[in-house]
């Protein structure tokens, strides 16, 4: 396939979760610095799919994407799609970084790759060969990247390969790098590889060992990195830079520190400041291009953008009840928005992640927030507690957001206390409820797969004059991401319920599904979005999501005055 964009392939050593996806955006940030049309491709070894299927607790957060993609494993025939939008989170930290809106196709997964090799031999497209990994699954593998790339008529598209180098199942991805290094010119793909560098307390020391032999094990793939990322807690000291290099057999100038910051945005002016923009540019032959300015795109905007962070250093306290909270990386759309707006107002948020069990005393914990988050989800455990949360933030009248499952338990809150419907509930729940105040979205009564099949991507939102969501907007229409099999029943949105305080804000193009609903009071922000807008949330002012903006506001003022009392 003809082909004209370069590659910047990015491996993990030595452990995963070391920042890896924000390495990979920030190299991409500083691409569109000088000019370039970049993308990027993250690759998932696992056999899944997609992720959405995945328990936030073991994968973290899935990420929706705008577009829904129609993925036929076998172009051409009368095999079936599949629809993929949920992703991996680390989609999350590319678009907030880049602003780009990235198609749900470059979340490439080895169950994509298989899916679509086992039954495209079945259609007979491979007759009359042995269907091999080499060179069947890798020329699958190359040909999505090519794609990708020319679709979107990208100068660099940026692959991410997750895990660790030395994972057995992410070897085939190594394999097709090596390819392509091989096939393209010489001066069209670059190998950056993050690697961890440990502080040993006992010696005093940052150590390389772990790096040699995780580059070792990239050699022996058939891999020279070029770019070595060193992640550490403090800067990588010169005897280590000096060794790594040495030992690595690249350049000491192609040893880069990534050391722990403050705020994850500030990586790309560290690159910047170890001139690894010019040092990619020179590897890759490329010419910084002329530039028409651009909020999202300029130098000097994202470091503005960065001072605002820095400046942020009155705090607000968020709780946000919930039931993944295992690892930290459960909701981080919703941390990095609450991050984005509450910087903004100059503040940084102070998360107070409740992981709910039956023994959590709900009114405690709550006691010192100053905004109540509450989160989404799947399933019975934690729910009580999250409805007694909502039930709290009526009561005392605390600044209040429901995303999605939040907004629908909000609503089981409301219709229990206002309407006195005990016993109601969501039908996912409970399917034998008395009140299914939440009930299965008409269009899924006939759907039984669970891959791909709940209301999914960018929907458009109509949104009601008068309303809190209407302030926040202030505009009739938006378009938000969707998650959902369930939503909030219109049939109890009675008079009593709108006398008693409820009222939709938003719905769907048809009127039919509640796209959001809000306590209709002047002492008490309290609002439910059957979206998400973190998706969209950006860092920079004009990105800011105006839900989120709107409900820390609401927050500070809740703070300040119970200071003044
Ligand atoms: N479990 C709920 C539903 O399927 C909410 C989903 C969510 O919070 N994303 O409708």
């Amino acid at each position: 396939m003809e082909n004209s964009a370069k590659f910047i392939f990015v491996t993990g050593g030595v452990m995963s979760a070391i920042g890896k996806g924000v390495v990979t955006a920030s190299l991409g940030k500083i691409l569109q610095f000088r000019g370039f049309n970049i993308s990027v491709v993250k690759i998932d070894p696992y056999l899944n799919v997609d992720p959405g299927t995945l328990n936030p607790i073991e994968h973290g957060e899935c990420f929706i994407t705008e577009e829904v993609w129609d993925f036929k494993p076998v172009p051409d025939s009368d095999e079936r799609i599949y629809k993929i939008s949920e992703i991996d989170q680390d989609f999350g930290t590319y678009e907030r970084f880049l602003g780009i809106t990235i198609h749900p196709s470059n979340n490439i997964t080895s169950g994509q790759i298989y899916l679509s090799t086992i039954l495209r031999e079945r259609k007979g497209r491979f007759l009359g060969r042995t269907v091999q990994l080499i060179p069947h699954v890798t020329d699958m593998i190359k040909q999505r990247l090519f794609e990708i790339a020319k679709k979107d008529d990208l100068d660099v598209l940026l692959v991410e390969c997750g895990g660790t180098v030395g994972d057995l199942e992410s070897s085939i991805f190594l394999e097709s790098f090596r390819q392509l290094r091989l096939e393209l010119p010489k001066k069209n793909t670059v190998f950056v590889h993050v690697t961890l560098v440990p502080y040993s307390k006992a010696v005093g020391q940052q150590k390389s060992k772990p790096t040699q032999h995780s580059v070792k094990q990239l050699q022996s793939a058939g891999l020279q990195p070029d770019i070595i990322i060193g992640r550490s807690e403090e800067p990588l000291e010169e005897d280590i830079r000096n060794k790594i290099s040495l030992f690595s057999n690249i350049p000491k100038k192609a040893v880069v520190s990534n050391p722990d910051l403050d705020n994850i945005y500030e990586l790309p002016l560290l690159f910047e400041k170890h001139k690894l923009g010019d040092l990619l540019c020179e590897t890759l032959d490329l010419k910084a291009k002329l530039v028409s300015y651009s909020e999202i795109t300029n130098f000097s905007e994202w470091k503005k953008t960065v001072e605002i962070f820095r400046n942020a250093d009155k705090k607000i306290k968020i709780g946000m009840p919930g039931k993944y909270f295992n690892i930290t990386d459960s909701y981080i759309s919703i941390n990095d928005a609450l991050e984005h707006a509450a910087a903004h107002q100059g503040y940084k948020t102070d998360l107070k992640m409740i992981n709910i069990d039956s023994d959590t005393e709900i009114e405690a914990q709550l006691g010192d927030c100053d905004g109540i988050l509450l989160t989404p989800g799947f399933g019975e455990r934690a729910v009580e507690g999250m409805i007694e949360s909502a039930l709290y933030a009526m009561e005392h009248k605390v600044p209040f957001l429901g995303i999605c499952f939040g907004a629908q338990l909000f609503f089981v809150a409301f219709c229990r206390k206002y309407l006195g419907l005990n016993g109601a509930n969501s039908t996912e729940i409970d399917p034998d409820t008395p009140h299914p105040v939440v009930d299965l979205l008409e269009s899924q009564k006939n759907v039984s797969e669970k891959g791909g099949t709940m209301r999914l991507g960018g929907l458009k939102v109509f949104i009601k004059e008068g309303t809190k969501l209407y302030d926040a907007y202030k505009t009739y229409e938006v378009v938000e991401r969707f998650r959902h099999r369930y939503h909030i029943n219109k049939n109890y949105i009675t008079e009593e319920a709108k006398q008693k305080g409820i009222r939709i804000s938003s719905t769907d193009e048809s009127g039919r599904i509640i796209n959001s609903i809000e306590m209709d009071r002047t002492d008490h922000w309290m609002v439910g979005t059957q979206f998400h807008p973190e998706f969209n949330s950006r860092p920079w002012e004009d990105g800011v999501s105006p839900v989120y903006a709107a409900f820390l506001k609401k927050a500070i003022e809740y703070k300040n005055k119970k200071e003044k009392d």
